[in-house]
């Protein structure tokens, strides 16, 4: 078993975290909020007060902060973690961020024979929470394959994409598709609703002809439509449309970067963005829908 130090015990963090300890791993755990850490304890994990000794005696670091600043500044910031860690540790960091700042951090860690790998996931909190995550991994092959047996307890498809950095653009590549999908399905609903098609009907017709597609079949977003999914719920719960407006953005700097031309992801980030700004930050990406479906 191995000794884990793991820091962002967010609504992603904690249920990860909460797995590797249920899995015998001895995890140390750190959290800019106390709360966040207490409920780990509870669980089974250790904790101390700064994150110099957190990482004391691990051989894995992992991470599951917000945004790039957040990582770069953990691991080579002021007091960043680069000055304590041992040689030889592998970085997991598990972060949605820009793969430049994936690609810098490793760099930056292994002047001092750190490893490091990107490992975004997709799957949300559900997925975090039943160990079912996938994770897009950038990195070494050796890496990869000292990683994947932790992996293994926090995730259920467990991919190696390339070198650093290319889990991050696997990750902004899927997010924005699923984006596009999730546009194309609620106007082409909205569409068969405004003459009069039963949304179910069409819903059922159309996953069963060549529409079909996971954000009609599974994820629809049209309230009524499938049970227990976000749309049904006020779209509560799920994957808030602020995530995927972050997500876009990023996909949008990776597009920027490569001179890809991603019109379809430009425009459904410039709609996630409208529907952010009009208060829908909070509710699942799926009620995008609500922008086709409301009465002038
Ligand atoms: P969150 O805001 O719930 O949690 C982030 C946690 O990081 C917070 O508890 C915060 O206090 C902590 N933190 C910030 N800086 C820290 C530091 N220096 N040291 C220790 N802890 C620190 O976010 P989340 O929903 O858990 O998402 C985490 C990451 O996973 C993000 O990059 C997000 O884009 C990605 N992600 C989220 C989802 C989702 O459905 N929520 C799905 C896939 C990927």
């Amino acid at each position: 078993m191995a000794n884990i130090a793991f820091f962002g015990l967010g609504n992603m963090g904690g249920p990860m975290a909460a797995n590797l300890i249920k899995s015998g791993h001895q995890v140390t755990v750190y959290d800019l909020f106390p709360e966040a850490v207490e409920k780990l304890v509870a669980l089974g994990a250790k904790t101390a007060e700064t994150p110099a000794l957190i990482v004391q005696n691990s051989d894995i670091v992992i991470s599951m902060l917000p945004a790039g600043k957040h990582v770069f500044d953990l691991y080579l910031g002021n007091e960043g973690l680069i000055q304590v860690l041992k040689e030889g540790t592998l970085v997991i960091d598990s972060s949605t961020i820009d793969s430049a700042t994936s690609i810098k951090t490793a760099q930056g860690l292994q002047s001092k024979n750190i490893h490091f790998i990107d490992a975004p996931v997709s799957g949300g909190v559900a997925g975090a929470t039943a160990g079912t995550l996938s994770f897009m991994v950038g990195g070494t092959k050796q890496n990869f394959e000292t990683a994947k047996s932790i992996l293994d307890v926090m995730g259920k498809n467990i991919f190696h994409a390339g070198n650093v950095g290319a889990g991050q653009v696997a990750k902004a590549c899927n997010n924005m598709l699923l984006s596009i999908l999730m546009v194309g399905t609620s106007e082409a609903l909205q569409l068969g609703i405004d003459n009069g098609l039963d949304p179910k009907v069409l819903s059922e017709i159309m996953s069963n002809s060549s529409g079909s597609n996971w954000t009609l079949d599974v994820y629809n977003p049209c309230p009524g439509v499938s049970e227990g999914v976000p749309s049904s719920n006020n779209y509560q719960g799920g994957f808030m449309t602020d995530l995927m407006a972050k997500d876009l953005g990023l996909a949008m700097d990776t597009a920027v970067q490569s001179h890809s031309s991603t019109p379809l992801g430009g425009l459904s980030r410039s709609l996630y963005a409208l529907h952010q700004r009009a208060g829908n930050g909070k509710k699942d990406f799926s009620s995008i829908f609500e922008q086709f479906s409301a009465k002038s």
